[in-house]
């Protein structure tokens, strides 16, 4: 596919579509008639097989009682395991690296508490200023948590823009006083997609461990964790993995670690033939299982199973380029209809550069965001300037993206977003 052959044609989008081999997907999930939702990067949608593999559990819920945990249909005992296989092709990893547990924060706790081993030196954790909040909380707390303060020994690698990171600035501050390095795999805001590869070599030279928070990435973008040896990774499930409102997380842990207690140890950690024995001496499953605290939950992870079954049937690679040419479509949209409209486009423009999503900047952004939803189009809002748009490849047309770039240059034309206030709501 050619992004220099785009044409601002409505019959051009749906040329788009009728070529599109993930079209088919669609019809799995559930849309919202009169609605075009763009925000599948903050909460992706349920699909029919998320909702069935949901109630299938309750089902087994209703007949078996507590034998659910091994006679279900999908066993609850076993369900993170098989669920952080199903997970390690969208990864990169081995099917034993990967383990769907906890939530994002819990896991960036976990991972930090059990990696995080200040020696001499290096007593100093390396994140960035533009990190997600509660990935810097997490940080700052563990800090203290082992007697440092976290204003001298958080270093927070500065943007030179206000919306990317350069790798080479994060590079410059791997010094010996770092022990451990945090980043976003994706940054939240701009979209930037950092270079994981480099930067694990990088830091690996310098004798450095490094996690990556993907919740902006995974079920976007291919990973090669394993090969890359990255130390450790974790992110949510519910954005672009579709496993619903506070799905369970996931973490993996390179193979090289697994000999590494977890810093946050509980009994679902346990190896499984020795769970149950009830002993006081904790025998650590010999994967990134052993990173599991308590009982999982289950009616919070059950949907990635059917959610997960898409994916592997339309794989990453596929998911990725429509990803990668209905945003750049959208740009193209952007620079040709909303020229001279104090719009901005912030994130990078390089394909190898860039996440899943457009982030739209104009400094009247919360109340055209207002006036979109007014008009059907659910976008997401970032403090103060920041329009993000996801057109999500399992569930979004080219079509779509038409009809949200000519809604907005309407807005902006009938000057229809001045009658809402420019502030924004409790939620984004
Ligand atoms: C969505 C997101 C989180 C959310 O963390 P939870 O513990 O699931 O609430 C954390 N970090 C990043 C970068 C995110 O995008």
């Amino acid at each position: 596919m050619n992004k220099n052959s785009f044409q601002l044609t409505e019959s051009f989008a749906m040329e788009l579509d009728k070529a599109d081999v993930l079209n088919k997907y669609r019809d799995e999930f559930y849309l919202q008639p009169n609605s075009i939702y763009m925000d599948g990067n903050s909460l992706g949608l349920i699909s029919k097989r998320a909702e069935k593999t949901l109630l299938e559990s309750i089902e087994d819920w209703k007949t078996l009682g507590i034998d659910g945990w091994l006679e279900g249909k999908h066993p609850w005992f076993y369900l993170s395991e098989r669920l952080g296989s199903l997970t390690a092709p969208l990864v990169g990893a081995l099917t034993e690296e990967v383990i769907v547990t906890g939530s994002t924060t819990v896991n960036l706790h976990q991972l930090v508490a059990t990696f995080y081993q200040p020696k001499g030196k290096r007593t100093k954790i390396l994140a960035d200023e533009l990190n997600f909040p509660s990935d810097i909380y997490a940080l700052q707390s563990q800090l203290k948590l082992k007697g440092y303060d976290p204003n001298e020994h958080l270093v927070r690698v500065e943007s030179r823009d206000g919306r990317l990171i350069e790798e080479d600035d994060i590079i410059a501050a791997m010094s010996d006083e770092i022990a451990l390095i945090i980043l976003p795999t994706v940054l939240y805001r701009s979209g930037q997609l950092l270079d994981m590869e480099r930067l694990t070599k990088e830091a690996h030279d310098r004798g450095i461990l490094i996690g990556f928070d993907g919740c902006h990435s995974v079920g976007a973008i291919p990973h090669e964790l394993s090969k890359w040896g990255v130390d450790f990774a974790y992110w949510c499930n519910y954005k672009y993995l579709n496993s619903g409102p506070g799905g369970v997380a996931s973490l993996y842990v390179n193979k090289k670690h697994f000999n590494q207690v977890p810093g946050l140890t509980g009994w679902f950690g346990s190896s499984k033939d020795k769970q149950f024995d009830m002993e006081h001496i904790f025998t650590p499953a010999e994967h990134a299982g052993a990173f599991q605290i308590g009982t999982p939950h289950v009616f919070s992870t059950a949907p990635l199973l059917g959610s997960l079954e898409i994916f592997t049937e339309a794989t990453i690679d596929k998911v990725r380029e429509k990803s990668l040419y209905s945003t750049a479509y959208m740009m193209y949209l952007m620079e040709s209809e909303l020229a001279g409209l104090g719009f901005e486009i912030g994130n990078p423009r390089d394909d190898v550069r860039r996440g899943g999503h457009v982030c739209l900047e104009h400094k009247e952004a919360a109340r055209i965001c207002k006036a979109l939803k007014a008009n059907g189009v659910i976008p997401d809002f970032r403090s103060p300037n920041i329009i993000r748009l996801a057109p999500i490849a399992l569930y979004n047309t080219y079509h779509d993206v038409w009809k949200v770039i000519q809604i907005l240059k309407r807005i902006m034309n009938d000057k229809e977003y001045e009658k809402f206030e420019n502030k924004r709501g409790v939620v984004a």
